[in-house]
């Protein structure tokens, strides 16, 4: 048993179609920072318009700025960008972790995620991921709302609903009987693909938008204090 967590490198967190991971407009910036390249080519190459489920309503999938699985950042398997990796990747697999311990919630431990397997953790590792986890979900809080401000000027929709949908009433009818957690996990990935072609890609204005946005100075100040507590926040790790 290994009383603390370690990346194995398995990759499942950064490749598996179902797990989407949102990126705020301060994970753009640091990304973009960190390749030395403009946003829009961050925006063109690895992150895009990705459909996040409604956990009250399975049918019902909202927008957001979203790594594209598998995610192209991950070269050589490592993380490419790993120093300015987006917050959900930081947030990974702590806040599981840290449930899991708190509200004895040892069901959500996938142990098909290597670093989940065989690990045990005590009171003191568990306190450490938690204040981890607190800062990286404060700032988190803080970015996603200003990304929410700047995808609202963009000429996108918004959510969708795909109950009324064909191809989704035949995926489930496909799926009717199969309640292995595997099928389950394939349906849901089969419903983000659905709704990502509705959603459709981010056009050249939106991403012109995004970009003009992310130049903003008031905006650049607040990343740039975020990407120092973030810093900061990896002490609280060792
Ligand atoms: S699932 Fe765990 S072991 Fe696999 S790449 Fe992600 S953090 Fe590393
Ligand atoms: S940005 Fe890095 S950590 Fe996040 S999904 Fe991509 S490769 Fe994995």
């Amino acid at each position: 048993m290994r009383a603390s967590f370690k990346c194995r490198n398995c990759g499942k967190c950064c490749n598996a179609f179902y797990t989407q991971i949102n990126v705020t407009i301060g994970d753009l910036i640091r990304i973009s920072n960190f390749l030395e390249k403009p946003v829009s080519y961050v925006l063109k190459n690895f992150v895009g318009i990705n459909p996040f489920g409604d956990p009250k309503n399975p049918t019902k999938f909202s927008y957001e700025l979203g790594v594209n699985m598998p995610c192209l950042l991950r070269k050589n398997e490592k993380c490419s960008v790993y120093k300015a990796r987006p917050l959900n990747c930081r947030l990974f697999p702590y806040w599981v972790l840290v449930q899991a311990f708190v509200f004895n919630q040892n069901k959500i431990i996938d142990k098909s995620y290597k670093c989940m397997n065989n690990l045990k953790l005590g009171r003191d590792k568990i306190k450490k991921y938690s204040g981890y986890s607190k800062v990286i979900g404060d700032i988190l809080i803080q970015e996603a709302s200003l990304t929410d401000n700047i995808l609202y000027k963009l000429n996108i929709k918004h959510s969708v609903d795909l109950s009324k949908n064909k191809d989704y009433q035949e995926l489930v009818a496909k799926y009717k009987n199969k309640k292995t957690s595997s099928s389950l996990k394939q349906l849901e990935t089969e419903k983000i693909r659905l709704a990502k072609i509705i959603f459709g890609k981010l056009k050249d204005s939106d991403i012109r938008v995004i970009e003009d946005e992310a130049r903003k100075p008031f905006l650049l100040k607040i990343v740039e204090n975020n990407t120092k507590r973030l810093e900061e926040a990896e002490n609280i790790l060792i």
